[in-house]
């Protein structure tokens, strides 16, 4: 076995890519380029039934998506994939069996051909007597297969084409010590392991021998996957022992849980508490159901990729904002948590917040102009305002707002008044703040105003103030009337960071409407 890193993300593809799916994906890559290793992406889809059209493009559109591509899988160039392709089990199938038969050769696994029924039978007369059913040393012998009945009659009924399995013999009476990188050592007792189907009557192998056999073909040296596969370690140990092969090293990441705690997250959760749980829009091709996606809702790949990141393992320092390549350098399994990782959606948008401050403004104000392009009703009402959507106008008016926002979708709501004058005022602001004599002050303010050459936000301050100080109004008087003229409400950037943006002449148009409308 090469002591090269190598890796893979095995999903199957049953449906769109689960973020507990995109974060073993994410913690396989961040363990590949920290050790200079490949990221392998294998397609587990050996079970036709459970095979959705589109989920295996899904994945591969979301990895690139988050920027965390797979060095080797399908689509790979012909020297790798004859090396250790095809990535597609399906594409795969015809050389399985002769690794099932290596093992009933060598003793390590059994024909089985006991039907449905009768396992059903078995099962109910179990449940009957208050036990379970297990298929393994205690009942093999009394069952209906190679190791009960003689050699004779078992090749008569493969002759005779009877519908049989393959079983793994699981050995009795021994304690597996099972090394995991997270967790430790793992014991197993070996009497309660059941005689796993290894190979089905259909001609394909179970996910259980198509994952060892390919991992062990790929030259995969460390398995890195969810929790959920705990429970099947000990049976994948015992298959390499049983091929006399290096087995890789195991790590089970935790499962990522709601964010009550309580629980395995599930599409549900997102649902009710409005948050997607997949990494782009999927579009169930059955039902033509929509489930939102974190692309889609306006999150950033790279904000995506360090919350992941943090669901199961932290530096250990309190640095929470990571680029991918911080990741990389300060990644190790080792510093992966046991325990279950709460999903917090907060925390997600305060993530996406963060990203958005060191966003540049240009790229920004490109993202929200197509927004309100795209917009029908927001459009027609910038044009209408006469407004002009120049990406110049745009990257201030994003400087001066996105401090309050987490997603570019919030633009709009902060920073409509830049683009049109308020179609109402905040009626309790305005019977405090409107006085008997604001009228008088805005319009002496709108020519003051009008006489300022440099509009600069720094010079109109600079000019306003002083004019409140020579009057010796006091600024509430008038600070709190000039925004509810600009804004329609007491909220908003500094106002004169407004002003100058919007203008002189719409600042002027704005405080005699107000005081027309209020006076
Ligand atoms: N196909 C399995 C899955 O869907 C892969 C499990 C593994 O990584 O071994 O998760």
């Amino acid at each position: 076995m090469s002591t090269k890193v190598r890796v893979r993300f095995a999903p199957s593809p049953t449906g769109p890519l689960h973020i507990g799916g995109v974060r073993t994906a994410l913690f396989n890559y961040l363990f590949a380029k920290k050790h200079g290793g490949d990221f392998i992406l294998r397609i587990e889809d050996t079970d036709q039934n459970r095979y959705v059209e589109g989920a295996e493009q899904y994945i591969i559109d979301s990895l690139k998506w988050l920027n965390i591509p797979f060095d080797q899988g399908p689509g790979s160039s012909n020297e790798i994939e004859e090396k250790y392709g095809p990535f597609r089990q399906s594409e795969r199938k015809n050389l399985y069996k002769a690794y099932a038969d290596q093992l009933i050769e060598n003793g390590w696994a059994y024909y089985a051909f006991d039907t449905a029924e009768e396992l059903d039978a078995h099962r109910s007369e179990h449940e009957a007597q208050g036990k379970t059913f297990i298929y393994n040393w205690h009942n093999r012998l009394k069952l209906n297969n190679s190791l009960a009945l003689s050699s004779e009659e078992v090749e008569k009924r493969i002759a005779a084409g009877e519908d049989h399995v393959i079983r793994f013999k699981s050995p009795q009476d021994e304690k597996l010590h099972l090394q995991d990188i997270i967790r430790g050592d793992i014991e197993i007792d070996t009497n309660i392991l059941d005689d796993k189907v290894l190979f089905k009557s259909d001609g394909m192998p179970t996910y259980h021998l198509a994952n060892i056999v390919d991992d062990h073909l790929m030259e995969i040296s460390h398995v890195i996957r969810g929790e959920e596969w705990l429970p099947s370690m000990a049976l994948h140990v015992l298959l390499y022992r049983a091929f006399d092969w290096q087995a890789p090293q195991f790590a089970h990441l935790p499962l990522i849980l709601k964010p009550t705690g309580k629980g395995k997250l599930s599409k549900r959760d997102g649902d009710k508490l409005g948050f997607p749980v997949f990494p782009m829009e999927w579009k169930d091709p059955a039902t033509g159901d929509v489930s939102r996606g974190y692309k889609e809702d306006g999150y950033f790949n790279d904000a995506v990729i360090n919350f992941l990141a943090f669901l199961g393992w932290n530096p250990g320092t309190e640095q929470e904002i990571f680029s991918l390549d911080e990741l990389i350098n300060a990644f190790e399994l080792e510093k992966v948590h046991k325990s279950g990782a709460r999903f917090d959606p907060d925390k997600t948008n305060w993530y996406n917040h963060q990203y958005l401050q060191q966003k540049e403004d240009k790229r920004l104000a490109e993202d929200f102009i197509e927004i309100i392009k795209s917009d029908e009703a927001i459009s027609a009402e910038v044009e209408k305002a006469g407004t002009s959507l120049s990406l110049e106008f745009v990257e201030q008016v994003v400087a001066s707002i996105k401090e309050r926002a987490n997603f570019v979708s919030d633009f709009w709501e902060l920073s409509n008044f830049f683009f049109v004058s308020p179609s109402s005022y905040d009626e309790k602001a305005c019977k405090k703040q409107w006085k008997e004599n604001t009228n008088e002050y805005m319009n002496e303010l709108a020519e003051v105003i009008n006489g300022i050459d440099d509009f600069s936000s720094e010079n109109i301050e600079a000019v306003v103030k002083q004019w409140i100080t020579d009057k010796e109004l006091g600024f509430g008087k008038i600070m709190a009337p000039l925004r509810l003229a600009l804004v329609g409400e007491l909220k908003g950037p500094h106002v004169f960071d407004i002003i100058s943006l919007i203008g002189k002449q719409e600042t002027v148009n704005r405080l005699h409407k107000a005081v027309a409308v209020l006076g």
